[in-house]
């Protein structure tokens, strides 16, 4: 096997020859949007997957860029630690995490997935490697790269910190029937010795909050990785255990709920599919075949209806996301909705492309289906009510997705300033794309 040294020398060279616009060359992604078919050159970094220390004594993981958050995860639980955020879907990347913004319910506590990195090697747009710490004078890029989306450059390889696990995970599930009394129970869930909160909105009158705790031993475990479901097991138990493996994947067997689209809850197909197909991975290369080959399209278009997906994470501030609530549920209308609260791990607002305040705490929407009707919209139509509100409320959208905002608008909202100057820094010769470009153009 090729040390990481040598993976990255020759990546360097392979970079500096190319004469053309570069991608990332990789098996998997979990971007949700189409992109254009420019001319590009695609870098194959596929080999930089590899845990290559897990240091328990200072708690931290040195791991390559690309690796998996599956890899990591058992490479981590092997030594009682995980990673402090380990965004829900296995085939996610740790690179991809921090350039694309990660989140999980331990981010009540940790924060973004950004905010526990320690170090990174970063291959920048003109071709150098730039290590990058909060403290050196790779500082502005260390703090520009969250939300960057590969466009400064590759995060190939890190320092992250890691925080000890034990075995069991207890789970409450707490029903609420009010919006208002629903996220007072989350904000007071910061102050409360817990290690997981995360929760579900399946329908107005029906929201649960999930408080998880570690536990040395548990009474009984639960398995959602086959017959059962873990999202329908919220409504219908208050207490339950997982392991700790199981719960950090308890939303990527079910794809959350949206495994329910490829026919994968269905009580006789479900069998079909075993434990090997009952994933996200699987579940992404069936929408990417459906996309490519517009099967749904031409159904809804025969059918005369039309669809915009609506496919998105956004965040609130903790004291406006009942009003989002409330306007999400009557002019969107999709059902359930993933509630993830965030707080500030590292106490500063340092990073100008995904800029959020440090003193308040946020709530994370996670919302991923289509909205239908007989009515024909402009492209876009729902996405933009809910950018809108967003900014009314003083949120920040995540960009994995189709975003619909205004040059302009965007650029106020993600810093064009800051972006600039990275830019201008580490890609002056534009060999990578440009962020609005990229994530708003979907170029
Ligand atoms: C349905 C759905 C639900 C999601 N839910 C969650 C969630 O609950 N929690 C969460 O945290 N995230 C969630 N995401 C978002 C996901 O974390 C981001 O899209 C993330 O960027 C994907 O990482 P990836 O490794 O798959 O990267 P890719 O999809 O391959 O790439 C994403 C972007 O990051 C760039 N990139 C990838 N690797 C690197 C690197 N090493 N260095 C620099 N740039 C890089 C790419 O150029 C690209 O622009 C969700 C996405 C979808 C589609």
């Amino acid at each position: 096997m090729l040390s990481y040294e040598d993976k990255r020398d020759a990546l360097v060279a392979r970079y500096r020859a190319a004469k053309n616009q570069i991608r990332l060359g990789k098996d998997t992604s979990n971007l949700f949007r189409d992109r254009s078919n420019t001319a590009h050159i695609a870098l194959d970094v596929r080999s930089f997957d590899n845990v290559l220390d897990v240091n328990t004594s200072q708690n931290f993981v040195e791991v390559e860029g690309m690796s998996p958050y599956a890899g990591l995860v058992d490479a981590t639980l092997a030594h009682d630690r995980m990673p402090c955020v380990v965004p829900q879907l296995r085939s996610i990347t740790i690179g991809g995490a921090i350039s694309g913004v990660g989140i999980e319910s331990s981010s009540f506590k940790f924060g973004l997935v950004h905010e526990s990195i320690l170090e990174m090697d970063v291959l920048t747009g003109n071709g150098d490697i730039a290590t990058c710490t909060p403290n050196n004078e790779h500082r502005d890029l260390f703090f520009g790269m969250p939300n960057s989306y590969g466009t400064l450059g590759y995060v190939l390889k890190l320092k992250a910190e890691i925080t000890p696990v034990k075995p069991f995970v207890r789970l409450e599930h707490v029903r609420h029937t009010e919006t208002g009394t629903f996220f007072d129970y989350m904000d007071r869930s910061f102050e409360e010795d817990i290690d997981f909160l995360d929760g579900v909105m399946f329908a107005p009158g029906e929201f649960y909050a999930t408080r998880g705790v570690f536990t040395d031993d548990a009474p009984y475990n639960s398995d959602y990785t086959r017959q059962h479901i873990y999202y329908k097991s919220i409504r219908e138990k208050e207490v339950d255990y997982l392991t700790a493996h199981d719960y950090i994947w308890r939303w990527d067997t079910d794809w959350f709920w949206c495994s329910k689209n490829v026919g994968a809850q269905n009580r006789l197909l479900r069998p079909l599919f075993g434990r090997k197909r009952l994933n996200s991975v699987f579940y992404t290369k069936i929408m990417r075949w459906n996309a490519k080959w517009g099967v749904t399209r031409r159904i809804n278009r025969l059918r005369g209806i039309h669809t915009e997906s609506v496919i998105q994470d956004i965040d609130i501030p903790i004291e406006r996301a009942r009003e989002f609530y409330t306007f999400f549920d009557e002019e969107i209308g999709i059902r359930p909705v993933w509630i993830c609260p965030i707080g500030a791990y590292q106490k500063r607002n340092d990073y100008p492309l995904y800029p959020m305040d440090h003193a308040r705490r946020y709530i994370n929407f996670g919302f991923w289906d289509v909205v239908s009707g007989q009515q024909t919209r402009p492209e876009g139509f729902y996405n933009r009510k809910v950018e809108e509100k967003v900014v009314e409320l003083g949120g920040i959208k995540s960009l994995y997705s189709d975003a619909y905002y205004p040059r302009d608008q965007f650029w106020r909202l993600y810093n064009q300033d800051a972006y600039r100057e990275l830019k201008t820094r580490y890609d002056p010769n534009g060999r990578l794309k440009d962020l609005y470009d990229k994530c708003v153009l979907k170029q």
